[in-house]
């Protein structure tokens, strides 16, 4: 068992054991990791005997839909006044899977001005939220994970609860591509071997996350392979723009272009790649490097963003075509990435 939380653990029993009203809140856009670590963590406090409220900003993506206890989530854009009452009335707020309020999307005014305590439970590096306990650990791979030690550290011995645990891997294979990118290590891979010795079904989860798609994603990914994809040797870079009508013609459901950035770092020499996706009034941004090369600086510096060294991710206020020139106006100014290329 590895120990994390000497640091934390005392205080994080006594803030859990001493409130009543136990609200947790995910990121905007929440991914496998937001949802599974937010899922995890409810499973083990109705395990300690805690009810909780689970808040996601937006809308959870159709591939998570089948996870356990998914249906208990609010979902704050469909219903504001129900998220808003319980963030208001809690005593507790635990914020997972990020590093910045504004990843809460309009939760995070509630959010500062609530009295509550307030605990952060993320792996992002560079936390810049005021937290009465923050447990920010960048070494692990997913929240997930460090869900996972957090829990087992305060039992004694790994919660091991099957409902627990799918939630727990599912965050751990989003964030590290099924274990082929990201931050994890020896470490990830002994708590998941844990987690198969206590009869966790692996290859339901994997089915369940990477072959659930629709016809049209399928489509929608040869086509963008095929027509929208840039690549730029000179800045070991390649990018994929998708347009509105793109994503109208294949009949677009949210989390079909998930894993799309993706695709060109398969192609050789290519250590960073984009991926622009037409929004209303701005394009969102996903960057993805392998490497030593810092995505995270980039996001921060030139898309308002951020994330991690691999992984990162931003907005631009434009539209599409303008997206595009800036971003090799931005190339061109990287040396790095030059020197990559002749390197
Ligand atoms: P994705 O490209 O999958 O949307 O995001 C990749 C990573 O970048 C995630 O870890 C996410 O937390 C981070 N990220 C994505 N969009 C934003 C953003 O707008 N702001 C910040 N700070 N991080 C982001
Ligand atoms: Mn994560």
């Amino acid at each position: 068992m590895r120990k994390i939380s000497g640091k934390y653990n005392k205080l994080l029993s006594e803030l859990t054991d001493s409130s009543d009203n136990i609200v947790m809140v995910c990121h905007h856009n929440p991914d496998g990791d937001a949802i599974g670590s937010m899922l995890g963590l409810y499973r083990y406090l109705q395990y300690r005997g805690k009810e909780s409220v689970m808040i996601s900003p937006n809308h959870v993506q159709e591939f998570l839909r089948w996870m356990i206890n998914i249906d208990s989530v609010i979902i704050a854009c469909d219903e504001p006044g129900r998220a808003v009452k319980h963030i208001m009335g809690s005593d507790l707020i635990i914020m997972l899977d990020f590093n910045h309020i504004d990843r809460a999307g309009a939760l995070a005014d509630h959010i500062l001005a609530s009295s509550a305590g307030k605990i952060l439970i993320d792996h992002h590096p560079g936390p810049e939220i005021n937290v009465d306990l923050l447990i920010s650990e960048p070494g692990y791979s997913s929240t997930a994970e460090l869900i996972f030690n957090l829990t087992g550290e305060l039992e004694g011995n790994y919660f091991t609860d099957g409902v627990f645990m799918e939630a727990v891997y599912t965050g751990m294979i989003t964030d590290t591509g099924n274990f082929s990118f990201g931050t994890y290590n020896g470490d990830t891979l002994r708590d998941v071997a844990v987690m198969l010795d206590n009869g966790l079904d692996k290859d339901r989860i994997t089915d369940r996350i990477y072959d659930n798609f629709s016809v049209n994603r399928l489509r929608l990914r040869g086509f963008v392979t095929y027509e929208r994809l840039i690549f730029l040797e000179q800045y070991c870079t390649a990018c994929i723009y998708i347009r509105r009508s793109d994503l109208d013609r294949f009949n677009y459901r949210v989390g079909d272009t998930e894993g799309f950035v993706n695709i060109p770092l398969s192609v050789k020499g290519i250590i960073m790649s984009a991926l622009f996706i037409e929004k209303e009034g701005h394009i969102k941004v996903s960057l993805r490097s392998k490497g030593d090369f810092n995505v995270n600086k980039l996001a921060a510096a030139y898309f308002s963003g951020g994330g991690h060294k691999n992984a990162a991710g931003g907005r631009y206020e434009g539209n599409m075509d303008e997206c595009l020139s800036f971003f090799e106006k931005v190339l061109e100014g990287i040396d790095e990435l030059q020197q990559k290329n002749t390197g």
